[in-house]
């Protein structure tokens, strides 16, 4: 599905929401989706970042999105069921939901890792997927096939030393995956995740910064399999892990 070729209209009335939405690989799957005829549900945490998105889109000619301001780190229920009921209120249903944000945090040998470092990790990589989910999955139902795509990595699949918290974050991010497909199984619902592999954003420059960024895949060239997974045309995977590249 690297090679994917969507139809101009694959998304066209199709309401999806996408975390981190302001920057990388958030901010191209934002605008690739209205490019496709969605309209974007576009939460993040800065403002000013969301709002040249929407800028972006909105001078491509796709349909107007909507800024959701939210920091996933400190977002309690409330703030998610508030969410919810917009989206309730001026769509009654959703079609898409891509948990794409997420924080790297430092790489240190497990035997170092600060406790509290990994709870704020756990925080936003995974508590808050699970409470953004649980208010949404009443709306996602209600849409006739509705793609929940969580982000994973490399690391979320095979261990690597160092890696630490980020890598336990993106290990429990494919075992939520993989419960809410199996919960959902049958239904109109259903979940996969995908695995950018290493693409030119500034999380990618923070973990690795001697690398030369010109030798990585931009987020643009990831996007035939994004479009896959949230069009219709993947409405039979259920429970899949996905890459975005090739293997090297
Ligand atoms: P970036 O750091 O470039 O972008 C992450 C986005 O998430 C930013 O818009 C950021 O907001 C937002 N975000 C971070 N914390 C919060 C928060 N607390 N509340 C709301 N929004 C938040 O990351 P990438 O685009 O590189 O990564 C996207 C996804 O892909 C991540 O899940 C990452 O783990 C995964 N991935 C990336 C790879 C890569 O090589 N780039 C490789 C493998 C996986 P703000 O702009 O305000 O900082």
């Amino acid at each position: 599905m690297l090679d994917y070729q969507a139809k101009k209209d694959l998304l066209q009335r199709k309401i999806i929401l996408v975390t981190g939405a302001g920057d990388g690989i958030g901010r191209t799957a934002a605008t690739t989706f209205a490019a496709y005829g969605a309209t974007v549900i576009l939460l993040g945490r800065t403002q000013h970042k969301l709002e040249l998105v929407y800028d972006d889109i909105m001078a491509q000619g796709s349909p107007e999105p909507v800024i959701m301001p939210l920091d996933l780190a400190t977002a309690t229920p409330d703030d998610y069921q508030h969410l919810a009921d917009l989206i309730a209120v001026q769509f009654g249903q959703l079609d898409g939901l891509l948990h794409n944000a997420s924080l790297l945090g430092t790489l240190t040998p497990l035997e170092q890792l600060p406790i509290t470092t990994l709870e704020q990790l756990l925080k936003v990589n995974v508590m808050a997927q699970l409470a953004l989910t649980q208010p949404l999955l009443p709306l996602l139902r209600r849409a006739p096939a509705a793609s929940i795509l969580f982000t994973s990595s490399s690391v979320g699949r095979k261990g690597r030393a160092y890696w630490g918290a980020y890598a336990i974050s993106k290990f429990a991010t494919e075992g939520m995956m993989q419960v809410l497909a199996d919960e959902c199984d049958g239904s109109t619902v259903r979940s996969n995740s995908i695995n950018p592999g290493a693409t030119r954003t500034a999380m990618r420059a923070s973990a690795y910064p001697a690398e030369d960024p010109l030798t990585l895949r931009t987020a643009e060239q990831l996007m035939p399999l994004y479009l896959y997974l949230m069009g219709d045309d993947s409405r039979h995977e259920n429970g899949q892990q996905f890459s975005a590249q090739p293997k090297p």
